[in-house]
C-alpha cells in the first residue's frame, strides 16, 4: 500500500515566470519541507508538469488564457531547481519517486494521473502545489472521483493561488466535495 503525495506544477513559470506570483514564491520552502517529511514518513511521491507546445496560443487553454507558459523545451517548463536536486539526491539512494515522475500534462487536470495511480494499491492521497484556484483543485477533483474510497486532501500551506480570495474559494469547494482540508 502506498501513500502518494501529488505535486503539482512547480514550475519556473508558476513561480518566478510568466504566471508566478509572489504567493506562489513563498509556498515554496513549505512544498519542499512537506517533501521531505513525505519522503521520511515512506510516502512515494509523483510531480506533475504541465507541458505546451509552440501552438500554445491556438489552443482552447490559450485562446481563454493567452499567456505563453511551460513551452516544451524552455526554462519556464522545467520543475524548480530544488525540486530537480531532490530528484538527483534521493533518486541516487531509493526509490521515492513514482516511475511515472513528473507526469506531462496538457492542461489543468489529468485523467492520466488517475489511471497512474490506479496501478497501485494506493492508502492515501495528499496533494500540493500550484495554483490551488486551477490546476490543484482540476486534479484533486478528478483524484476524489477516481478514488471514493480513499482519503483525498489538499495540504493549505502547500499550495498557493492566481490570488488570495481564488485560493480560499477553492479550498471551500474541494472540501464541499469531500477532499480533506489539511495543513502539516
Ligand atoms: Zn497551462
Amino acid at each position: 500500500m502506498k501513500k502518494i503525495l501529488v505535486v503539482i506544477d512547480m514550475q519556473n513559470d508558476f513561480i518566478t515566470g510568466s504566471l508566478g506570483n509572489d504567493a506562489c514564491k513563498a509556498v515554496v520552502p513549505n512544498v519542499l519541507k512537506r517533501m521531505k517529511t513525505a519522503r521520511k514518513e515512506g510516502w512515494h511521491i509523483i510531480c506533475t508538469k504541465d507541458v505546451h507546445e509552440d501552438n500554445y496560443l491556438e489552443t482552447g487553454e490559450g485562446r481563454r488564457l493567452p499567456v505563453k507558459h511551460c513551452i516544451r523545451g524552455t526554462e519556464g517548463a522545467e520543475l524548480i531547481d530544488e525540486i530537480k536536486n531532490l530528484e538527483d539526491e534521493w533518486n541516487n539512494y531509493s526509490e521515492v519517486f513514482l516511475k511515472e515522475s513528473p507526469l506531462e500534462k496538457s492542461t489543468f487536470g489529468t485523467m492520466e494521473l488517475a489511471k497512474v495511480l490506479a496501478g497501485y494499491e494506493i492508502e492515501e492521497i495528499e496533494i500540493i502545489g500550484v495554483c490551488t484556484d486551477i490546476c490543484v483543485i482540476s486534479n484533486a477533483m478528478i483524484l476524489r472521483s477516481a478514488f471514493p474510497d480513499i482519503e483525498v486532501s489538499v495540504n493549505e500551506i502547500c499550495c498557493a493561488g492566481v490570488t488570495d480570495g481564488s485560493h480560499a474559494n477553492a479550498l471551500k469547494a474541494m472540501e464541499a466535495c469531500q477532499i480533506n482540508i489539511s495543513e502539516h
